[in-house]
């Protein structure tokens, strides 16, 4: 027999299988001999009161074992010999449209312009070390994008459960935990994500796709509006429908689309930093207990939203137990962001804090920049010239002036951390009172911190929303504003600043056919799943520019 029951328990209860089918027999009067196996199908935490209770919606098998797979498999064939698709990188969004396309029975080509997702993890040593940014290997470049070295949260807002749940079954799939099919906030880890990211590429070999890494999409080859291929910095060109899911850091790209006449348009996003605590005070805060979480709950998690004088002011991308990372994709910038291994065991606990930004907001006198134009040959400066020239009519927004704000305030912050990747950095109590912090409490960001006037050189219409919003922030959560926590400066990356638009029902650019503007740089997701479902939906609009699949979903 098999039941399904909803429990309310205390953390210890649910530490372990045993413990629960222990709490069962003793709460539901079964003679625990009888249970031979429970099957864990949903658990979250309830810590808004003093008592924390954990949620669980458990399966129980009264004298059965269970038969069915704990995940749902997906069949990926064999398609050599099937027509191609270019899929230019290989994040979350491409890895997911080339594996759909498997399952479509059409033959994914990966082009990735980093390296594979163990060699990447050198590049990544060496920011630290040496402050050396590799413009191809870095935190967003190489096999895995964004997502590989992150804190792998899988949560999205995505309305559709069902896209969501397939996300979560081809993870599991390929080596993932099938924990991330039961928590309410599942996430996987960077130590776990890599040996993920490999299974996924070996199942597109396996099946006849092909995977090139350290090869760099220079060019769309368009012809009569419709595309053709693409040009890469080896030589080699690829032939067929292009999958675009080259991440919201690849700057070139965008230049590259802008300067052909391919339709771009600015987007908002959100600019501020990352902020630390020690994890043991966000575990008091959050468990209500000096204690912390202690043995049974994992590092605790956050999350405020506030408005501020018309714009919204929030946490972002929280990390609980994690490292923050020079998250920068070249050289001449510092960009902040955050991981954190399975375990979340780090005694740091970090999230992006930013404010939202909208394209007008460009037009505000604090938002005009004025980095050092320091190398007059780089794309940055010839960015500037590009917008420059385009004299757009009056109350337009360059396409690109969302990105050159970002370049620039990365910019200003890297002369701000002394021209290495050194983070300039406040703590956090100090910022609200705009004083320069005499010293700086101990940090995983292991490039190293410097001290500076964060109150000072953001941008007023930044800063001072971000020391409103702590302001807040601290009243509703005692103890959550303090000297103890620094801001590490700066945090820029959290959306695409350009939107590559595409047709909303075959997914096409709206003046280019055959090319399916995907994932995150497209604008189109924010985050591994919502990249990964954008994927699948762009792998299935390919099908169907090929006549062979009119459904997408
Ligand atoms: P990306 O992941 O950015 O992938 C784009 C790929 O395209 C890259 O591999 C890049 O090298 C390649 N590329 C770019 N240009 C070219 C070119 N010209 N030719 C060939 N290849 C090219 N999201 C979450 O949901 N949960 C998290 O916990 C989380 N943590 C994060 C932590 C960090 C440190 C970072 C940086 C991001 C994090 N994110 C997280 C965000 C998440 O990683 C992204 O939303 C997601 O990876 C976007 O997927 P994508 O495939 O659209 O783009």
């Amino acid at each position: 027999m098999i039941q399904e029951l909803q429990l309310r328990v205390l953390p210890e209860q649910a530490a372990s299988d045993d413990n629960i089918k222990q709490y069962i027999s003793r709460e539901k009067g079964l003679d625990a001999r009888t249970i031979k196996a429970i099957r864990i199908l949903k658990r979250s935490i309830d810590a808004r009161q003093r008592t924390i209770f954990v949620n669980l919606k458990v399966r129980v098998f009264i004298n059965e074992m269970p038969e069915e797979e704990a995940f749902t498999h997906t069949e990926y064939r064999n398609v050599e010999g099937k027509p191609a698709v270019i899929v230019v990188g290989a994040g979350p969004g491409g890895l997911f449209a080339a594996l759909k396309l498997i399952e479509l029975g059409l033959r994914p080509i990966v082009v990735e312009r980093g390296k594979n997702v163990r060699e990447r993890k050198e590049d990544l040593a060496r920011i630290s070390r040496e402050h050396k940014v590799d413009a191809e290997s870095n935190y967003s470049f190489g096999e895995g994008g964004a997502g590989a070295y992150s804190d792998g949260k899988l949560y999205t807002r995505s309305k559709k459960r069902g896209n969501v749940e397939k996300i979560l079954n081809v993870f599991c799939q390929h080596g993932a935990d099938t924990s991330i099919l039961i928590d309410a906030h599942p996430h996987i880890g960077t130590d776990k994500l890599p040996r993920v990211i490999e299974n996924m590429r070996n199942t597109i070999l396996a099946c006849g796709g092909e995977v090139h890494f350290q090869t760099r999409m220079d060019a769309l080859i368009i012809e009569h509006n419709e595309v053709a291929g693409i040009e890469t910095n080896t030589g080699k060109t690829f032939r067929g429908p292009v999958i675009l899911a080259t991440g919201h850091s690849a700057r070139d790209v965008y230049r590259w689309l802008y300067t052909h006449d391919v339709h771009i348009e600015p987007k908002g996003i959100a600019v501020g930093v990352r902020l630390e605590h020690p994890s043991m005070l966000i575990d008091q805060i959050q468990y209500h207990n000096k204690a912390g979480g202690g043995k049974y709950l994992p590092a605790a998690e956050y999350s405020f939203v506030q408005q501020v004088d018309g714009r919204g002011v929030y946490s972002f991308c929280m990390c609980p137990g994690g490292f923050v990372v020079p998250a920068a994709s070249g050289p001449h910038q510092i960009v902040v962001n955050g991981m954190s291994p399975s375990n979340r065991g780090t005694k740091w606990s970090n999230s992006g804090m930013v404010v939202e930004l909208r394209t007008e907001d460009l037009a505000h006198p604090d938002l005009q920049l004025q980095a050092c134009e320091a190398f007059p040959n780089s794309a940055e400066a010839q960015t500037e010239t590009l917008i420059a020239q385009a004299k757009t009519e009056e109350g337009t927004v360059h396409p690109l002036a969302m990105m050159r704000f970002q370049e620039k305030l990365e910019q200003i912050c890297w002369q701000q951390g002394n021209m290495r990747q050194t983070a300039p950095a406040q703590r956090m109590a100090d910022f609200t009172r705009k004083k320069l912090s005499f010293d700086l409490p101990p940090t995983s960001y292991s490039p190293g911190l410097i001290s500076s006037p964060l109150h000072f050189w953001l941008p007023r219409f930044i800063g001072d929303r971000l020391s409103k919003g702590f302001q807040l922030f601290g009243k509703s959560s005692r103890g959550f504003l303090t000297n103890d926590a620094v801001m590490i400066a700066v945090e820029t990356r959290t959306s695409a600043p350009v939107r590559i638009v595409r047709d909303a029902e075959t997914l096409q650019h709206v003046t280019v056919k055959g090319l399916f503007p995907c994932g995150e740089g497209a604008g189109y997701a924010g985050g591994i799943v919502s990249a990964g479902i954008d994927g699948e939906r762009c792998a299935e609009a390919a099908a169907a520019y090929l006549h062979l699949s009119p459904q997408i979903t």
